[in-house]
């Protein structure tokens, strides 16, 4: 076996409210995104209550990142200033660049049942910041998926797993996004560069890495030892997780709610932009 990272600390969540009042689960939070570069912040929603979620994200800006949003089940309706709309169904991801900035509203396309998924916050690098703004919706059927001969199901949202390309790819961070279907008694490994940052999140059962347990609603951060070729996921019992890892920007991090930029004054900018209207043409 090749060696895997170890697990270098387990996250727990923070309950938020975000948007006009939806409940969601903070799992990677500010403080994390130095050590997690180049991924700013996921969040994840799950509830069977209309009530955690029927207000959804009126219009709000952004500046500056991309935002990954991969629903496991639900509907939601996704509008905004570059005049992209699209319908983000169960299994489908909704990829977005801000890039120089847009105006979007995300909100729930269903009244009742079950609303789940996750929304990924990665960062673009200094001389992307200020791209125009770029948008897709894939459909579950689009997600480029294998089953491993052990029989795990992974879904290649984004980056390159066992030769199959996922969905997206970006050369300036290589993002990896799987999503795991693990098993009874199955183990999943995936070569990774000891240099990209990389976490885990459980969502349904509990996983093994390196000897260490990771629980339903968890994160494991994973080491970065220069010894370590890739990381082995063990599940004893079914299990679902997210597997995501990119190559750190290194550069310095300003975020001022939904702007993250370089610089105190790129904030400022950003601000100015914003309130007179820039955003929207
Ligand atoms: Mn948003």
């Amino acid at each position: 076996m090749p060696i895997s990272r170890t697990v270098e600390s387990i996250v727990t969540g923070q309950r938020v409210t975000d948007g006009a009042g939806v409940r969601i689960i903070r799992i990677l939070t500010q403080a994390q995104q130095h050590r997690l570069d180049p991924f700013l912040m996921l969040d994840i929603f799950r509830s069977s209550d209309p009530d955690d979620y029927l207000a959804g994200f009126p219009d709000h800006p952004h500046r500056g990142f991309e935002t990954v949003t991969y629903m496991i089940t639900g509907r939601m309706r996704h509008r905004d200033s570059a005049g992209h709309e699209g319908l983000l169904e169960s299994g489908g991801i909704q990829w977005m660049t801000a890039g120089r900035g847009v105006v979007h509203s995300e909100m729930p396309e269903q009244e009742n049942g079950t609303m789940e998924g996750f929304q990924l916050w990665l960062n673009l690098p200094s001389g992307n910041k200020m791209v125009a703004p770029w948008y897709r919706d894939f459909q579950a059927g689009d997600i480029p998926e294998f089953v491993t001969p052990a029989g795990v199901t992974v879904r290649v949202i984004a980056g390159q797993s066992h030769g199959v390309a996922g969905a997206v790819t970006r050369p300036d961070t290589e993002p990896l996004y799987l999503d795991l279907h693990l098993p009874a008694g199955t183990a999943f490994v995936q070569p990774l560069p000891p240099t990209h940052n990389a976490f885990v999140v459980v969502y349904r059962g509990q996983v093994v890495v390196a000897d260490d347990t990771v629980g339903e609603g968890q994160m494991a951060i994973l080491t970065n030892a220069a010894t370590t070729e890739s990381v082995t996921i063990e599940a004893a019992a079914p299990a679902r997780a997210l597997l995501i890892a990119g190559r750190p920007l290194a550069e310095h991090i300003v975020q001022h709610g939904p702007f993250v930029m370089n610089s105190h004054e790129e904030i400022v900018a950003a601000i100015r932009d914003y309130q007179s209207g820039q955003f929207f043409g």
